[in-house]
């Protein structure tokens, strides 16, 4: 494999790139929570990530190796537990300095279809591209607290198309490991749809798809909450992903406003 990538790059082998350092850990804030182990397997993701994918800029912005490498540590959060180590079919990431408006007929919600334009900060496209808002995944990467992370929620999508189905299922180890998945998932969908959740946006309630794309943002950004209102969906996707973030994160702690 290694020989195989240094023949395709024509390079010495591939290395993280120390300058890139400061940028993940001033920049992205689940970077500086890691362990030691896990930062080492997240510099070898976020290497290949760097290396592997084709890089576009939209609209004439400025694509610098610091918001490249970013998205890169974004993407490659999501397979720090994985057993795999990148998105082999993701054909390029296309970077918009902002949100991108578009129009057309798509789902919006409740099983409705709107042909409104729409603004969107992410877009991923089976077997394509991966299109990003850089506004929105700078803040995702700074301000994890708030929920949203544009990065976690396309590439959450990608890992749900392996199978090549979008369904909201990715790839799981074995048929027990997916009826879990299904009812587990399927009762806090209509759960969402129902009656909405104090965790999960209402966009959730789109379709599975979408239902398990804000979960991932949910879970990786606010994992106590997750864990307290959805405690068997925070324990499917623990298992899925391998990771445990509420066992990373401290406790958010009650803010007391005045006034
Ligand atoms: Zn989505």
């Amino acid at each position: 494999m290694l020989r195989w990538l240094r023949q395709l790059f024509n390079t010495s082998p591939l290395e993280f790139d120390e300058s890139w350092r400061p940028e993940l850990v001033s920049g992205f804030q689940h970077w500086s929570l890691l362990s030691q182990a896990e930062l080492d397997r997240m510099e070898m993701l976020v290497t290949r990530f760097m290396a592997t994918i084709d890089w576009e800029a939209a609209n004439g912005f400025e694509l610098t190796e610091q918001i490249k490498v970013l998205i890169a540590a974004q993407a490659s959060m999501l397979l720090l537990g994985l057993d795999l180590d990148g998105y082999d079919d993701v054909t390029s990431v296309i970077v918009h300095p902002a949100n991108v408006r578009l129009r057309g007929n798509r789902p919006s919600g409740g099983g409705t279809f709107s042909s409104a334009p729409i603004v969107i900060s992410g877009q991923a496209h089976y077997q394509g591209p991966v299109l990003l808002s850089w506004a929105a995944a700078r803040r995702g990467a700074r301000f994890p607290e708030h929920g949203h992370n544009v990065v976690y929620h396309e590439f959450a999508h990608r890992l749900d198309m392996l199978d090549g189905v979008t369904d909201g299922t990715p790839p799981l180890e074995d048929a027990a490991a997916m009826a879990r998945w299904t009812a587990v998932c399927t009762a806090a969908y209509d759960e969402v749809r129902a009656q909405g959740s104090p965790v999960l946006r209402p966009y959730a309630g789109t379709n599975p798809a979408e239902f398990f794309a804000v979960a991932t943002e949910v879970f990786f950004n606010q994992p106590h909450e997750l864990c307290e209102h959805e405690p068997a969906l925070y324990g499917e996707l623990r298992s899925f992903y391998g990771q445990d973030p509420a066992a990373r994160i401290s406790r958010p702690r009650r803010h007391h406003q005045h006034g």
